[in-house]
C-alpha cells in the first residue's frame, strides 16, 4: 500500500508560477490582500515558522509574519495541477484511490515498494515539477502516517513490524483519525502514547468513548487498518460559495439578498447531480461560525435552492453583525438518493464552532503537507 501526498501542494505551485517566490514565506488565502478579510487556506514551510497556519484570518497571518508574501486562492490553477498528478498515478495500472487535490491511495504490492515510490515520485515531478512525498505500509494508516515522515520530498516505510519502533511512544495524536482533542482526554486516563493506547482495555476506551469509537482507538493504536483501495472516481459531495465581507452586514435584509444571490450562484454552477440538502454558513462578528441545512427531495432548480437557502437562514439570529455567508449544496449520493427526507419534513441540523480554536473549514481544502 502507497499513498502519495504532495509537499504543499498549493504554495508549491504559486511557487512554481512565481519562481521569485521560492524560498520566501508563502500565504495563500482570500484574494490574497492581508488588510482585508479572509483566511489562510495554505502556508509554505517558510511561512509556517512564523507561526502562521490554515484557517488562521490573514490578519493575523500578517502581524505574526509582516514579510510574508500573500496570495489570492486560484481554485482552477489547483485543479489543473492536482488533475495531472492523479493522471500519472492511474498510469501505474494500480487502483487509485482519490483522497483530495493533492494525496492517494495506491494499491501496490511490490518486491521493492521504496523503488517503485522512488520512481513515482520522479514521474510526479516529471510531469508536474512538483515535489511529493511517498508512505509505504501494510494498510492505508500506516501509509497515511509514513507519508507525514517522508516529508519533504522522501519515502518512509512504516508496517506492522516498525509500528511501535516508530511510533510506540509518541503521543496518539501522531496517528491519522486521532485528534488533539482524543488526544487530551486519553491523557486525562493517563494514556499518553500509541503503545499506552494499544495496551488500553477497549471495554474502559469504550465506556469513556462510545461502544464503536471506543475499541476502534485501541485499534488504531495497534495500527489496524483498512487494505482495500477503492478505485471509485472521487466525487464531490457538495459545492458551495461564500463571502467574508469587508464590513460586517448588520442589515438582515442585506444579509438575505447576499444568501439569495448566493444560492443563485451556486445553482448556475450545478451540472447534473441533483441536491439533498442546502446549507447556510453564518460567520458572526467576531469569528463565531453557524451552520443550518434544509433537506430537500432531490433537485436541481435555481428557484428551490434558493427558496431553500432562506428557509435555512431563518434558523439564524438576525440581530447579530455577520462578517462571512456562505452556501452549500450538499449532493444526494448514489445510496441515499432514495432515503432524502421529504421537503416538508424541513430538517435542521445545526453545529455551532468556535473558530479562534478550530481551522476554518474553507472552500478550498485544508492542505496541511
Ligand atoms: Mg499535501
Amino acid at each position: 500500500m502507497l499513498h502519495v501526498d504532495l509537499d504543499q501542494f498549493i504554495a508549491a505551485v504559486e511557487v512554481d508560477r512565481h519562481p521569485e517566490l521560492r524560498g520566501k514565506p508563502v500565504v495563500v488565502g482570500g484574494d490574497g490582500d492581508p488588510a482585508k478579510r479572509g483566511v489562510v487556506s495554505t502556508a509554505s514551510y517558510e511561512a509556517r515558522e512564523f507561526g502562521v497556519h490554515s484557517g488562521q484570518p490573514l490578519r493575523t497571518a500578517a502581524k505574526r509574519c509582516p514579510d510574508c508574501v500573500f496570495l489570492p486562492v486560484d481554485a482552477d490553477a489547483y485543479n489543473a495541477v492536482s488533475a495531472r498528478i492523479m493522471a500519472v498515478l492511474r498510469e501505474t495500472g494500480k487502483p487509485v484511490e482519490v483522497l483530495g487535490w493533492d494525496e492517494a491511495f495506491l494499491g501496490v504490492d511490490t518486491e521493492d515498494p521504496e523503488g517503485f515510490a522512488r520512481g513515482l515520485a520522479a514521474d510526479v515531478k516529471a510531469a508536474t515539477r512538483l515535489d511529493c512525498s511517498v508512505g509505504i505500509g501494510d494498510n492505508k494508516l500506516q501509509a497515511k502516517i509514513a507519508t507525514g515522515f517522508g516529508k519533504p520530498a522522501g519515502v518512509f516505510r512504516l508496517t506492522s513490524a516498525t509500528w511501535f519502533d516508530v511510533l510506540g511512544d509518541r503521543p496518539p495524536d501522531v496517528i491519522w483519525g486521532i485528534g488533539a482533542k482524543t488526544t487530551a482526554k486519553l491523557a486525562g486516563l493517563g494514556i499518553t502514547t500509541v503503545r499506552g493506547l494499544a495496551g488500553a482495555d477497549p471495554d474502559r476506551l469504550a465506556r469513556e468513548f462510545g461502544p464503536t469509537t471506543g475499541p476502534w482507538l485501541v485499534l488504531l493504536g495497534r495500527g489496524r487498518g483498512e487494505t482495500e483501495v477503492d478505485p471509485t472516481p472521487y466525487v464531490a459531495r457538495s459545492h458551495g460559495r461564500e463571502v467574508t465581507f469587508q464590513q460586517n452586514l448588520v442589515d438582515w435584509a442585506e444579509v438575505r439578498a447576499e444568501v439569495t444571490r448566493l444560492a443563485r450562484q451556486v445553482a448556475s454552477e450545478l451540472s447534473e447531480r441533483t441536491v439533498a440538502r442546502v446549507v447556510v454558513k453564518v460567520r458572526y462578528a467576531p469569528f463565531i461560525t453557524v451552520t443550518h441545512g434544509v433537506a430537500l427531495t432531490g433537485t436541481i432548480e435555481t428557484e428551490t435552492i434558493e427558496t431553500a437557502a432562506l428557509a435555512a437562514l431563518e434558523a439564524f439570529d438576525p440581530g447579530r453583525p455577520v462578517r462571512l455567508l456562505g452556501v452549500r449544496a450538499e449532493f444526494a449520493s448514489v445510496v441515499d438518493e432514495s432515503s432524502v427526507v421529504d421537503e416538508s419534513s424541513v430538517v435542521d441540523e445545526s453545529s455551532v464552532v468556535d473558530e479562534s480554536t478550530v481551522p476554518d473549514e474553507s472552500t478550498v481544502p485544508d492542505e496541511t503537507g
